[in-house]
């Protein structure tokens, strides 16, 4: 459960003036705080409660070398080779030898990893070369990271919290970021616009899992800081690198539930409707493959066509852990046997239908290494930032290090760029109340956006269902601008301002993308081009695509 209390909450409304304004309560955002509390003060604002974030719901847990140089060698090697060709690597390099002091200083802060004595647990997942997953409390890892982190942030008094409150637009002036305009309150019914001035903003607001209809993310993930950081200005990178996760509860009505990758760890199978263990067709490394070879296997076994009328017909694929005899699965996955439990079904002695459904966005707000974006004063972390450290595919586990390791970096860089102070913006601005018929059709267009998009630009595309997906695209942007021209910004306006622009991204950035890498694959172009494709993409802030290295 995301932690709802509300301590040190100050709305901005008592202030218009920060050092340091952090979008995003996750992993990247509270410990880029931790640090930055030191220096100034801080407001992390966050959309929902506290602790409601994609780090809240990470199961598997946190990818670190802990064993030293050889270790660590090998974490670089198998994020390298996840991310096919495309990681950028004095970004992973970074990741993997600046972990374990990250992870380290994240334990000596409280959080507690599971253990057998005194030795810490290591898990495998899959494109690990070697078990080394911490996890929390089985499959609660985020939750348990979550949770610390907010305990060491209440202790410091100069970091302050507004939940409930969304980021509505950046301030720029004279090509640097000195604020933004935020929505508090928007858990009320007349939620209220506010400008506040920071030396510095981060935006760790994470990724955008919603613009696609089947998703793993909560609710939040709506892509608001990237689309917002885009319209201000800055450079995105990699936006057409979208990760699905094979493993996804497939039961109607029910939402898109992960099953951690570390089931397949500890050796659960992948059956077909037939029954067929398939994954050798596929991949030598079987139901360990990296992800976006899984999940385009179970696609490819989850569809047939009917011979008589040609019809696509949608076939059943399972998880089966019936074998795994030796462990206690509800021991091991408590989170995930409760929540099956709710549905009727058991690990040990039941087939889990899975589908494959967005995960984890690998491009975002183009960062250097330590989270500058292209725009002055504007920082990034986390999964809304794009580093090129996962390339054209995220190793397992890699996200919530990234959060640490570049959260930290980033606060590091906000410190020696030691921008001056702005002058404090007039505070509140006019709004009236939104309306709801307009929430209602901006949550019409969201949701026809989103079933676009699955269908369009998801794990297999090719150039005519991209180009169907953008002529499908303009008219539902017509229809939000008009509604957006007459509407007092409410969350559901602002959401669906961004779902679009970050669906736009992904859709222009897959359509130029003419080869298949990581998790971009285009049945059109199904080999990988070195020759012509082996740089990230950058979308400048005329909506141009370049191929650039990252630096
Ligand atoms: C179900 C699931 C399981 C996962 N399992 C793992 C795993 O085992 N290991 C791993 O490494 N990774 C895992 N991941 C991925 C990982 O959790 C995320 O990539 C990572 O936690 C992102 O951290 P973050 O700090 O960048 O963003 P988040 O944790 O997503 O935090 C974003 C924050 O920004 C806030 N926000 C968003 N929009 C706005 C706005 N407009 N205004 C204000 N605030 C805003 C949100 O409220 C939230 O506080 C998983 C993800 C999911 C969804």
């Amino acid at each position: 459960m995301p932690d709802t209390s509300r301590p040190h909450i100050s709305h901005p409304g008592t202030t218009n003036n920060v050092d340091y304004l952090i979008i995003g309560a996750g992993v990247a955002g509270l410990r880029a705080a931790a640090t930055l509390a030191d220096h100034g003060d801080v407001l992390v604002v966050t959309k929902e409660a506290l602790g409601e974030s994609n780090t809240n719901y990470a199961q598997g847990g946190i990818a670190v070398a802990l064993s030293g140089p050889e270790d660590i060698a090998l974490h670089l090697k198998d994020t390298e080779y996840a991310g096919d060709g495309l990681v950028h690597r004095p970004a992973a390099e970074i990741l993997v030898t600046e972990g374990p002091r990250r992870v380290e200083e994240l334990i000596q802060w409280g959080a507690n990893f599971d253990r057998h004595g005194n030795e810490l647990l290591l898990a495998r997942e899959a494109a690990h070369s070697l078990p080394r997953i911490l996890h929390a409390n089985g499959d609660a890892t985020g939750a348990e990271i979550s949770r610390a982190l907010l305990a060491h942030a209440r202790q410091h008094p100069r970091i302050h919290f507004a939940d409930w409150t969304m980021l509505h637009g950046l301030i720029v002036k004279d090509n640097r970021v000195i604020g933004a305009t935020l929505l508090t309150h928007t858990d009320a019914p007349n939620p209220a616009l506010q400008r506040i001035s920071a030396r510095a903003t981060l935006i760790a607001s994470g990724g955008a899992g919603q613009v696609y209809s089947d998703t793993t993310n909560p609710a939040v993930a709506t892509g608001d800081g990237i689309a917002l950081a885009s319209q201000a200005g800055a450079e995105l990178a990699d936006m057409e690198f979208y990760q699905f996760h094979p493993t996804a509860l497939a039961l109607p009505g029910v939402p898109r539930f992960l099953l951690s990758e570390a089931l397949r760890g500890e050796g659960a199978y992948l059956r077909n409707a037939q029954g067929e263990r398939f994954m050798e067709r596929y991949h030598e490394l079987l139901e360990l493959a990296p992800r976006d070879v899984v999940a385009r296997a179970i696609a490819r076994e989850g569809i047939a066509v009917d011979s008589a009328s040609g019809a696509s017909i949608e076939l059943p694929v399972y998880l089966d852990l019936r074998h795994l005899t030796s462990i206690d699965l509800t021991e091991r996955f408590p989170g995930i046997s409760r929540f099956l439990a709710q549905h009727n079904l058991t690990l040990a002695s039941d087939l889990i239908p899975v589908r494959p459904a967005a995960h984890y966005l690998m491009g975002g707000i183009r960062t250097d290494l330590d989270g500058r974006s292209s725009l002055k004063g504007l920082y990034a972390a986390g999964e809304a930032a794009c580093t090129g450290v996962h390339g054209a595919n995220r190793l397992a586990s890699n996200s919530l290090l990234e959060g640490l390791v570049f959260g930290a970096r980033a606060a590091g860089a906000i410190l020696a760029d030691a921008l001056p102070a702005e002058e404090p913006q007039q505070s509140e601005l006019e709004t009236q109340h939104g309306s709801e018929p307009l929430d209602a059709e901006a949550q019409a267009i969201a949701a026809e956006l989103k079933t676009m998009m699955w269908r369009h630009a998801g794990l297999l595309r090719d150039e005519a269902g991209l180009r169907s997906g953008l002529d499908l695209f303009w008219p539902m942007l017509e229809r939000y601008e008009s509604l957006a021209d007459k509407a007092q910004p409410t969350r559901a306006i602002i959401e669906t301002g961004s779902l679009l622009e970050t669906a736009w991204m992904i859709l222009k950035s897959a359509l130029e993308r003419k080869e298949s890498r990581g998790a971009h694959f285009r049945e059109d172009h199904p080999k990988r081009n070195d020759a012509q494709y082996a740089q990230h993409s950058i979308v400048n802030d005329e909506g141009v695509v370049l191929y650039e290295p990252l630096g």
